[in-house]
């Protein structure tokens, strides 16, 4: 079916090389239809593990060298990005990779090529309606070079740009990075929307605050190992949590 799956991450060894070990036994779920924050300082392997289940790691000549992913009944295990893309799941990249000199709508175009659902004309219609519904200002900006929107705008473009596989999984990594509060605002309103549409959401975030505000559960990574994980209000409330990741006392 269109709807989602639940992903299980077990035990999940990730290598770059014989030198880094980036993730050492790591389980994580995301449950079908949940939104999950994975929190962590700079190089704790966030993106690592999205990589992973995205099929991306290869890319960066990482591997899997222990553990399983899977979503659903089908396994993730040694996926390519073409795979996990069929199965539903979906990675907005960090740095919100657009591209600069194609416009708005050419951009989402490119981000359908890879889509499992199709309109009955075999087009991709419904599925920009849905992005320019959510953006109204990617609407008002179609023939505009993504390359001249302001940071805000080229992320939700890549959003937008990851939408148009109708995915069930959304991976987003970092979308607050570098981007003014209202902004982040604005893309929290978003994630939760696209989470009410029926799409689970896994969210990679060092702005806890803004993470924990929309996730269910949350799981800190610390140097490639699962530290803390549970409820997200309960994390919030938790000292640790506040003392490393909420710039408090
Ligand atoms: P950040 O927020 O800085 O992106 P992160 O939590 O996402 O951090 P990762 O990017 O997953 O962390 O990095 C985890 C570890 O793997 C780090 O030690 C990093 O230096 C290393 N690493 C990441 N990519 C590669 C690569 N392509 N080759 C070698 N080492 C890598």
């Amino acid at each position: 079916g269109d709807g989602p799956a639940d992903l299980r991450v077990d035990g999940l060894q990730v290598r770059y090389g014989r030198a880094v070990t980036a993730l050492d036994d790591v389980s994580l779920t995301v449950p079908a239809g949940g939104v999950v924050a994975l929190l962590g300082s700079n190089g704790a392997g966030k993106t690592t593990l999205l990589r992973a289940v995205s099929g991306t790691l290869r890319l960066y000549r990482g591997g899997v060298t222990a553990g399983t992913v899977t979503y659903g009944d089908r396994s993730l295990d040694g996926t390519d990005p073409v795979a996990a893309v069929r199965a539903g799941v979906v990675q907005v990249p960090e740095g919100r990779r657009v591209f600069g000199g194609m416009t708005v709508d050419e951009n989402l175009r490119a981000g359908g090529l890879g889509r499992v659902r199709r309109d009955a004309d075999g087009g991709n219609a419904a599925a920009r309606e849905r992005v320019y519904g959510l953006f109204p200002r990617l609407a008002e900006r179609t023939g505009q070079r993504a390359g001249l929107l302001s940071g805000g705008e080229q992320q939700m473009l890549a959003i937008g740009r990851a939408l148009m596989a109708w995915p069930r999984l959304l991976l987003l990594d970092e979308p607050s990075l570098g981007l003014a509060p209202l902004m982040v605002e604005r893309i929290a309103e978003v994630v939760r929307e696209i989470h009410a549409q029926g799409t689970s959401v896994l969210l990679v975030e060092q702005n806890a605050a803004m993470a924990l505000a929309l996730a269910d559960h949350a799981y800190v990574l610390e140097v490639g190992r699962v530290g803390l994980s549970g409820p997200a209000e309960e994390l919030s409330r938790s000292d640790e949590v506040g003392r490393l990741y909420l710039g408090e006392g």
